[in-house]
């Protein structure tokens, strides 16, 4: 991808809106450019800017009565400013409510829950890990290499096992980011097939059970336990892949039945 191409495409990036394959062409191409980095930059420092303000200034002092003062001027047959004021709050507020609820109807319409995004953010940096070739930070099958080497990079320890007697191999573990966090990715082997386990803590959070879905052909199961929460995602079946989550739900403490 060229300059041109990629400062086209750098809102639509910014956004997440763009195909793996552009989005990762995009990434290589700024580790290459300081031209297109620095433009990249600005606009996410844009974007961030405008997120943390709110869109909204206080109406100044007066404007309300200066409002009910020249439409009194205006029709001097209108009766006290009350009975007027109470007419046209009833009409505000209904088309109010009016407004909320199809504001509200077109957001459970339309937009992914939250869920659905991290679903998404995991498939992306499954996937993205492989084409990239970059699965791995720590090339290790040893926890006592792997856990070490994640302290000073989070702020948690991640729960490391090797499962290899059970037949998935840690193979090692890179640092990643998801859910607006740095989070740990764990990667295992089940023979010819990789295995991300990311997870990350969500103090205060309940255990629930496993939830297994299937996106673009890679499945995932997800489940929150101990206060962690964890995303597994390979091109596994599921079965197996689920086997392989008992596993780690039997490595790291009590947990639901699903
Ligand atoms: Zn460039």
């Amino acid at each position: 991808m060229n300059c041109h191409e990629t400062q086209r495409w750098l809102p639509g990036y910014l956004d997440g809106a763009l195909d793996l394959v552009n989005a990762v062409a995009i990434e290589e191409h700024l580790k290459t450019c300081a031209r297109c980095a620095q433009a990249y930059a600005n606009q996410q420092a844009l974007q961030a800017a405008i997120r943390g303000n709110r869109l909204y200034a206080p109406a100044p002092v007066g404007l309300q009565k200066r409002i009910e003062t020249s439409l009194r001027q205006a029709d001097p047959s209108a009766r006290a400013p009350w009975t007027v004021g109470w007419r046209w709050y009833s009409v505000a507020l209904a088309l109010a409510c009016v407004a909320v609820l199809a504001w509200g109807l077109g957001r459970a319409l339309v937009v992914p829950t939250a869920d659905d995004r991290l679903a998404m953010a995991v498939l992306n940096s499954h996937v993205r890990a492989l084409l990239t070739d970059h699965l791995i930070d720590v090339v290790s099958s040893d926890r006592h290499t792997v856990k070490p080497w994640f302290a000073g990079k989070l702020d948690f320890s991640p729960t490391v096992e090797d499962l290899a007697s059970q037949g998935h191999p840690l193979t090692g573990g890179r640092l990643d980011y998801l859910d607006g966090r740095p989070v740990a990715a764990l990667v295992y082997q089940r023979q010819r097939h990789s295995i991300n386990l990311f997870s990350w803590p969500v103090p205060q959070a309940r255990d629930t059970a496993a939830v297994i879905e299937e996106h673009q052909g890679y499945n995932q199961i997800h489940w929150t336990q101990a206060g962690m929460t964890y995303w597994a995602i390979s091109d596994l079946n599921v079965d197996e892949l689920h086997a392989f989550v008992q596993l780690v739900q039997h490595q790291s403490g009590p947990t639901l039945a699903p």
